[in-house]
């Protein structure tokens, strides 16, 4: 998130009853100390706002308690970066708040690693547990990661959790995100989480990886059929409303 104008533009373009939540990041945990680091509490404001103004839930990334403190009243899903996967206290933290949590994949972490990341949150107390597959490290530099579809079939019959899917990190780069979108729907994903900018050259962040609003539009267009070849459908139902994948077995929700 870098600033209003930039959160309204999207939340305007994109099919509301499609989109379920927004997710606008004020702490961002970048690998350089030098990049821009987030807007953090100056965010806060904004977070809300657009919360009110789109009516949609809002997604924020946390990275230590006390972010998780500054932000609990403001943002209805907290979302934990790859880099924190295995940050225990922080998972414990988090397990003991209402409100639910968008756990990413470690950048290197093991299926069963990262289940046990999901534990640390639902043995402390909180039932509300989104996995979200965002690539996993390997060999090759073309893609930023490898999407791994493998371990979101596998997640699906090892966990009751919601699994969404991140394309965007995964690959990096623009042009590959709407095929892997589809394709992970296809292999059952029940969401997608995907990054877009309406100027997305310009983007402070990611800037390679963010999708246009004319080209995250196409791309939700394109997921319907998607959805309905393999008996399910986008939405009208909030993942974040709901503790379990069962009650939202049909619907497939996406993230902007
Ligand atoms: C992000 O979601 O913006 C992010 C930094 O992703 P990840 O933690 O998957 O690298
Ligand atoms: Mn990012």
């Amino acid at each position: 998130m870098e600033d209003m104008a930039q959160m309204q533009q999207v939340a305007e373009a994109l099919p509301l009853g499609t989109l379920q939540a927004l997710r606008g990041c004020i702490y961002k945990p970048r690998t350089s100390p030098y990049s821009f680091q987030g807007l953090a509490n100056e965010g806060l404001t904004i977070l809300a706002q657009i919360k009110r103004t789109s009516g949609l839930p809002v997604v924020t990334e946390v990275m230590s308690s006390e972010q998780v403190a500054a932000v609990i009243d403001h943002v209805d899903v907290l979302q934990i970066g790859s880099r924190n996967m295995q940050n225990f206290e922080l998972l414990k933290t988090v397990g003991q708040v209402n409100k639910p949590v968008l756990l990413k994949r470690g950048l290197s972490a093991t299926i069963e690693e990262f289940i046990m990341a999901a534990e640390y949150i639902l043995s402390h107390g909180n039932a509300n547990v989104i996995l979200c597959e965002r690539g996993i490290r390997s060999y090759d530099t073309y893609t930023r990661n490898v999407l791994d579809l493998g371990a979101v079939v596998a997640l699906r019959q090892l966990t009751h959790l919601p699994v969404i899917v991140d394309p965007s990190h995964a690959a990096g780069k623009r042009e590959l995100i709407p095929d892997l979108a589809r394709a992970a729907v296809a292999c059952g994903a029940d969401g997608l989480i995907i990054e877009c900018h309406p100027n997305p050259e310009l983007s402070v962040s990611d800037a390679r990886q963010a999708l246009s609003l004319p080209d995250i539009q196409a791309l939700i267009e394109s997921l319907a059929v998607i959805a309905n070849a393999v008996g399910r459908s986008l939405v009208n139902k909030s993942l974040v409303k709901h503790q379990d994948r069962f009650s939202t077995l049909s619907q497939v929700t996406l993230v902007g």
